[in-house]
Order: C-alpha cells, then sequence, then structure tokens
C-alpha cells in the first residue's frame, strides 16, 4: 500500500510546465519505523467524530470510517519550521497518523477544471499526491472508485483570510481550528489561512508559536499563516526577518484602523512595507481611516445611536477607500507588492482596480461577505440579527455593492477571495448590547464561500468555472506561493480537490452548518452548485453527505518568500522607476553672502525654532517678515509645531474700522 520510501521531490525547472516553485513539492513523509511509540499512542484518540452540528448525520458519521481494515500505517509530519514541538504552550503538536485504505483513490470521468483551461480526464491518487491524471489510465489494485460523470472536479478551496479562535475582549471566537476546518472542508475548502494576531509589544515570533500550538493540534486541513504587525519597532523588523526566513511565512498584515490597539502610522507602515519587500514578503493591509472611524462612533454614541447601525454610520465607504488608496501610495513609494483583504465597497474597489490599471502591484480580496450579502442588514429590528452581521470593515448599505464586486472579480480586477471568518454567538456579540464599540466584530463564512461565489459568480453567468477555480484557489496559491502544489490539478499537486456538482442545490442555514456559530449571514440563501466529495490530502472526508474528519491531521504548510506571481516584475519596476541623478556642470557664478547676517537677524527676530519650521523663506536683513514668505500652512496644527499658524503667538489685533474700505461701503439696499 503506502510507500515506504520518503516521497521525493519532483525536480521543477523554468518552462516546464508550472515553471519554479521553491520547496512546492518538499519531502511530507517519512519511512515506516520512524515514528516513535508516543506518538502512535496520542494518534489513536485524535480520531474524531463529527457529530454535533448535524445530528441526523450521526449514525453514519463512524471515526474516519474504514475502521477494521488494519492497513499500513502512514505518518504525516509538518514540515520542519524550527518551532519547538516540545514546548509546553504546544500540548500536542506531534506527527499524525492515518489510515492509509483511502490513500489510493481513482475518480472517475469527471470534468477537471484547473483556472486556465478543463478537460475530461480520470485522475489517480496515492499518498495524498496527484499520480496520474489521463485517459486509459493504469491504475494498481485496491484502489477506491469514485465516479464522476457529469460532475466537475476543481481543485480545493483556500480561504486566504480566517481568524480561528481570536482572542477578543477576553472571549474567543467560538469557531477554533477544529470546527472552523472541519466546516471548511464541508463546504469543499481544503486550506485556510489564518491570522497571527497578537497585542501590541508581543514578539511577533512567539505570537506565531502560539497560533502553531493552537492550530497544530486541531486543524482538519492544511493551513498556512499571515502575521499581523500591530506595532512597529527595530526588533519587530528583526522578527520579520526571521519569520521570513525560518518559519514559513510571506506575508504580513498592517491595520489602517483599530486606532491605539492595532493601528500603524504611515511613517511605521512605510518601513514595515520597506520590510516586506526586502523579505520578499508581501505586505496585506486593513484599510479604513482608523483616527476618523475613533471620532464618527463618538460622534454616534453622543447623537444616542448605539445599536448596531452606529457601527456601519461610523464607517462610510469613502473611509475605506481613502486607506486603501493611501497604503496603496504608501506601498508604492516603498516599491513593495500590496494585498488588500476584505475589499467591502464599491469605492474601495474602484481604487484596487484603478491603481492595478496604473502598474501598481496590487491584489483585492473581497470576502463570501461582501460577495453574497449587504449592510441593510443592519437596521434590521432584531438586534442579535443585525449585530451578527457586525464586522469591519462594514457591509455596504448600498446593495448594488456585491454584484460590483463580483463583478471585478470575474473581470480580473479583483483577484482571490476569502471570508475573514470570525464568528461570535450571541452572548458574545451581546457584550455590546448598549454600545457597538463592543460588539465582537466579524462574520461566518468559511464553509459557504464555495457555494456563494458559485451561486453569484458562476450561477449568474459573470464567471466560467475556470475563473471561479482561479478566484477560489489558484491566485491565492500563486500569491502565497505554494503553486502548484496547491490550487491546481496537475501530475504532483497536493491530492485536495473536489467534486462539485454544479446542479445541486442547497440551502444555507445556521441549523445545519457545521460551524460552531449559531448564526449564518446568508441564511436561507439557495445556492447552486455543492461539493459532493471533498479529498483533503488524498483523504476521503466528504461523500455520500458524510463528514469523516480527523482532529490535528492537517499540515503547516510553509509559504516561501518571492513567489514569482508577485514579485516577478518588482526589480524591474524598482529599476525602471530609479531616482536619476541629473548630471550637470557645477555652478560658477556669484553666491549671496548670507551666513553671519542670517545669524544675527535670527536673533533679532525672536524666531524660536517651531516657528522657523513654517519659514520657506529667510526673515529680511532688517528682521522682518520675508513677504514672500507664507503665512500658513496647509499642514495645519500638530504637524510642525503646536500652534495653528506661526504667527499665533503675536498680539492679536483688534479689528480697524475702514470707513471707505476697498470695493466700497458695506452700506447699502443689498
Ligand atoms: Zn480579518
Amino acid at each position: 500500500m503506502a510507500s515506504p520510501s520518503p516521497h521525493k521531490s519532483p525536480a521543477r525547472v523554468k518552462n516546464s510546465m508550472f515553471g519554479f516553485v521553491p520547496d512546492a513539492f518538499g519531502a511530507k513523509s517519512l519511512p515506516l519505523g520512524q515514528e516513535s511509540p508516543r506518538r502512535r499512542q496520542q494518534a489513536a484518540p485524535k480520531m474524531q467524530d463529527t457529530p454535533d452540528a448535524a445530528p441526523e448525520k450521526k449514525p453514519e458519521e463512524k471515526s474516519d470510517g474504514q475502521n477494521g481494515e488494519a492497513p499500513p500505517v502512514e505518518e504525516t509530519i509538518v514540515p520542519d519550521t524550527g518551532v519547538s514541538t516540545e514546548a509546553p504552550a504546544v500540548p500536542c503538536l506531534d506527527p499524525v497518523i492515518y489510515e492509509s485504505a483511502q490513500s489510493r483513490v481513482f475518480i472517475k470521468g469527471g470534468r477537471v477544471v484547473n483556472d486556465d483551461c478543463s478537460f475530461d480526464a480520470d485522475i489517480y491518487i496515492e499518498d495524498g499526491v496527484i499520480k496520474q491524471l489521463g485517459t486509459n489510465l493504469i491504475i494498481p489494485g485496491g484502489a477506491k472508485t469514485i465516479e464522476a460523470k457529469g460532475k466537475m472536479i476543481i481543485p480545493g478551496g483556500i480561504d486566504t483570510h480566517t481568524h480561528m479562535q481570536l482572542p477578543f475582549m477576553g472571549t474567543f471566537a467560538c469557531d477554533d481550528f477544529y470546527t472552523g476546518t472541519k466546516a471548511a472542508l464541508a463546504g469543499g475548502t481544503t486550506m485556510i489561512i489564518d491570522f497571527v494576531l497578537d497585542q501590541k509589544g508581543v514578539s511577533l515570533v512567539e505570537a506565531y508559536d502560539k497560533w502553531r500550538g493552537w492550530a497544530d493540534p486541531k486543524v482538519c486541513c492544511d493551513y498556512a499563516l499571515h502575521v499581523g504587525v500591530t506595532w512597529w519597532s527595530d526588533e519587530v523588523a528583526k522578527q520579520i526577518e526571521e519569520l521570513t526566513r525560518d518559519k514559513g511565512i510571506n506575508s504580513y498584515k498592517m491595520f489602517l484602523a483599530y486606532k491605539d490597539v492595532f493601528m500603524l502610522n504611515d511613517d511605521e507602515l512605510y518601513k514595515a512595507f520597506r520590510k516586506c519587500k526586502e523579505v520578499g514578503a508581501i505586505a496585506q493591509v486593513h484599510a479604513e481611516n482608523g483616527h476618523l472611524i475613533a471620532e464618527k462612533s463618538k460622534e454616534m454614541i453622543d447623537m444616542g445611536i448605539t445599536g448596531p447601525e452606529g457601527h456601519m454610520l461610523c464607517r462610510p465607504e469613502e473611509v475605506e477607500a481613502e486607506a486603501t488608496q493611501r497604503a496603496i501610495t504608501i506601498a508604492d513609494q516603498a516599491n513593495c507588492p500590496l494585498y488588500i483583504v476584505h475589499v467591502m465597497s464599491k469605492s474601495a474597489a474602484k481604487v484596487v482596480s484603478s491603481a492595478r490599471k496604473k502598474g501598481n502591484i496590487v491584489f483585492g480580496e473581497p470576502i463570501a461577505a461582501s460577495l453574497g450579502t449587504d449592510g441593510t442588514h443592519y437596521n434590521n429590528k432584531c438586534w442579535r440579527h443585525a449585530a451578527g452581521h457586525v464586522m469591519g470593515p462594514p457591509l455596504r448599505p448600498d446593495p448594488t455593492t456585491p454584484g460590483y464586486l463580483m463583478d471585478l472579480l470575474a473581470n480580473g480586477d479583483l483577484q482571490v477571495t476569502g471570508t475573514d471568518n470570525c464568528t461570535f454567538n450571541a452572548d458574545q456579540k451581546a457584550l455590546g448590547a448598549d454600545d457597538f464599540r463592543k460588539i465582537p466584530n466579524g462574520v461566518n463564512g468559511v464553509e459557504d464561500r464555495m457555494s456563494v461565489i458559485w451561486e453569484k459568480g458562476v450561477h449568474t453567468g459573470k464567471m466560467d468555472p475556470c475563473r471561479f477555480v482561479a478566484v477560489t484557489s489558484t491566485n491565492a496559491a500563486k500569491i502565497f506561493n505554494i503553486y502548484p502544489r496547491k490550487g491546481r490539478i496537475a501530475v504532483g499537486s497536493d491530492a485536495d480537490l473536489v467534486i462539485w456538482n454544479p446542479n445541486a442545490t442547497r440551502v444555507i442555514s445556521a441549523k445545519t452548518h457545521h460551524q460552531a456559530v449559531d448564526f449564518n449571514i446568508f441564511e436561507g440563501m439557495e445556492c447552486h452548485g455543492v461539493a459532493e466529495v471533498v479529498i483533503a490530502n488524498g483523504r476521503i472526508v466528504l461523500e455520500d453527505g458524510q463528514l469523516h474528519v480527523v482532529q490535528g491531521i492537517g499540515r503547516f504548510i510553509p509559504t516561501p518568500p518571492n513567489a514569482e506571481f508577485v514579485y516577478g516584475r518588482v526589480a524591474g519596476r524598482e529599476n525602471a522607476k530609479k531616482p536619476q541623478k541629473v548630471e550637470r556642470e557645477a555652478y560658477g557664478g556669484p553666491v549671496v553672502e548670507i551666513s553671519k547676517t542670517a545669524q544675527q537677524t535670527e536673533s533679532a527676530a525672536h524666531v524660536d525654532k517651531e516657528e522657523q519650521a513654517f519659514h520657506n523663506r529667510p526673515p529680511t536683513r532688517s528682521g522682518g517678515r520675508n513677504l514672500q514668505d507664507s503665512s500658513f500652512t496647509l499642514a495645519g496644527k500638530g504637524i510642525n509645531t503646536h500652534r495653528d499658524q506661526f504667527d499665533d503667538s503675536r498680539p492679536y489685533r483688534p479689528h480697524t474700522r475702514s470707513v471707505n474700505p476697498p470695493g466700497g461701503a458695506s452700506q447699502g439696499l443689498w
């Protein structure tokens, strides 16, 4: 059955079908016999059932199916990323064992859909990898055959944006790495990318270890991590270097929102972007103007608007568009590729789209929520219903927003989709029952993203199945540099795939979903396009409506830096835009003598340092104000001085009465 030899990396060369992808096929399994007895013992209790959310399925949901066949055991290991698996905070990071009865799977008669083409082909899977693809395959004995006639076979979805068990206000997002990834698999998503997001002042490396410790023992599917940069210092810069070099991180998220919590200032943002560029990572931003939101939300409370609608009203979409534009501008100055997480509004989407047309390297990620529903729910009379939609940035009240975002996604202006899955139950949302500012931000999506995008994108005729694959998996794999290991059906790729029935329908409901949360923002939506069979890392996890997941079986997938899809033209662009010194002959004429006089006049005029900053022309020889000097600044208070204007300190002169002012007297009939 399972090959006892390590899975060797196929050589990948430039100009091959996929081009070179560093480490995409790194060794993933060890020979039998390398596992310790301790690991064998620990593996058994990990086999878990999933009866909770769907009691009607209970009788069929056996632990991992295929019991009693006693097949050879394969050990899958988490790639060595240098993380200590012995740390006390990490309860269970051991490699997991699963039965390999399912390790040989033959999928017959389906239509394979990749992002660039689709074709009829059979697929043979062994040891978690696609081994053969085509027709008239010669299949070894003992393979399980799945009939896929009339169905599509697509790469498993990659959700680029989740927050499983995110700590928030003393509580945690209620879907953890177990229920969250279980739900993902149920909906046809076979990989998530979650965010490491710790407090200001916490080492990014320590935060990373903490998240690995939470995720590794619980994940039912493969996962990767982005790391949030919630503060800035030279230390943080070094931590980014370490995480990129040793820990498999190639994406860092910065916040322009959440003032005093996660927000970076523009100069810090610039430094963070520079660092990302230096290490070959992609910078991500949560783009909203945190200063404005802080002010506007106070205004709402003062006006007595304390309900969930206040959350939307204090964050008009211009606040998102402005921050999106600002992030793009700053990233461009740093020549750093940028990824805008959760594009929620038409105006922000337009900013991304037009920046791309100007040549900026920027990617836009609408999410299931912004593509599938809108902000009119914030006005719902039911507090729980309205609060259930609270997320940042908010859903937009303009009901044409989802369709508009889908148009841009279908046509390449936006590239990739996530969910921002971050779920809180009614009692957790109720922390903000009297003040919308305290409602935990977040909605569901990880389970329903694939169906919602199919329904709103493909079923409406806006995108074809290839584009659906591009925006649900392939582009994510390319951006985060795990392509074609993920995001493609090809020989050598991971066997993460979904048999998709475009004609089947299902109705989304919190009553039947697999997530832990008690609410679903897509409640009642009928979706065409259903994941009928889901295979993750070669294991059949969903078949005949039955979900068979194994807690802790998912692997951490390192994301290497310098993704070609992202960085391919950065060097060329930098070179083309390099500042050029103009070579000219030195000026040989006379230069006015000012050094001594200037010093004298300065003291004579009692110009203090702050005032100096205001002057763009020196004082006159007699120490007076140069009349060419601007008397005001657009920068206003607080930029260079504590005063509004440079001469605020001068005595105020009462008004002068002018009997006959220029232009004539103001008394008259008009
Ligand atoms: Zn998020």
